[in-house]
């Protein structure tokens, strides 16, 4: 390929993923694995089939079944589920020591969920409970939202997922379980959700998790926050798929994702305009 055409498909990618090696931020929007309904039993993959059907918080997965991937919700009702990723990085923290960057949470998305008492579901890292205590215990101090695991450190867990440093093999079970107590003491609505780096997954990172009983959330409207230029094309991305039982990502990481809060409001009043009401993760899945 010629180095033009490189560095056009270099920057498509960065473009479509939203982080770089060396950023190695926030959740891309891949095309997720989609969330198996059921299947014929006799084709059926036992990978991605649990016991809890798509029952949400309330009745936990059984430990030791393969997670489910849940990439939506019932499409029958007009509910839809915000979901926030907080993703801390090393690369994202070294950022922040070396003032680079002023700050990895969007206070004025949650100002504004809060004034506007809209549910919301946050899949936060270990790494960012740590920069930001203050900031996660008004998140779990609210009803409206919900808590939810989004690994450590925001390592890969597979090989080959936009460049992001990869968990080893043996550690990804002892990942998610560190993030779930890192959370556990915020207290608030916690829930046993889990989102993959990246939204990077294969067999075997969902065997890993088979012992902690979670849900691993995909989602199906990928809001392309992550370093957008400016609202315009976050709202479009996200009016343009959203639909009932949608699972809409978008971030409150304000250094790379700083349009979030100014698209925000654009998304609620189509939203709303369209009858879709925004509900947690638990809220959606349930029957
Ligand atoms: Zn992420």
């Amino acid at each position: 390929m010629p180095i033009f055409g490189r560095l056009l498909a270099f920057g498509a990618v960065l473009a479509l993923v939203g982080c770089s090696a060396s950023e190695a931020a926030p959740s891309p929007p891949t095309p997720a694995t989609p969330a198996k309904q059921s299947a014929p039993a006799s084709s059926a993959p036992p990978v991605l089939e649990s016991a809890d059907g798509r029952t949400g918080s309330s009745t936990p997965p059984r430990p030791g079944a393969l997670p489910r991937v849940v990439n939506h919700g019932p499409r029958t009702q007009k509910r839809v589920a915000l979901t926030f990723d907080a993703d801390m990085t090393d690369a994202m923290i070294d950022r922040l020591r070396r003032g680079e960057v002023a700050s990895y949470a969007n206070m004025a998305v949650l100002q504004l969920l809060e004034k506007r008492r809209i549910p919301a579901t946050f899949f936060v890292t270990g790494q960012w409970a740590e920069q930001y205590p203050r900031e996660l215990r008004r998140i779990a101090a609210n009803p409206r939202f919900e808590l939810a695991n989004h690994s450590y450190e925001h390592a890969a867990f597979t090989g080959d997922c936009y460049g992001l440093p990869r968990v080893p093999a043996d550690q990804m079970t002892r990942d998610v379980e560190k993030t779930f107590r890192a959370l556990a003491p915020f207290g608030g609505r916690q829930t046993r959700y889990f989102r993959f780096p990246g939204l990077c997954h294969d067999k075997a990172a969902l065997r890993a998790l088979a012992p902690l009983g979670v849900t691993v959330i995909d989602g199906d409207v990928v809001s392309g926050d992550p370093f957008a230029r400016s609202a315009t094309p976050v709202v479009a991305a996200v009016v343009s798929k959203v639909r009932p039982g949608s699972i809409v990502i978008m971030h409150v990481t304000e250094a790379n994702a700083q349009y979030t809060d100014e698209a925000l409001p654009l998304i609620l009043a189509e939203l709303e305009r369209r009858g879709l009401e925004p509900v947690t993760l638990s809220e959606l899945l349930s029957p």
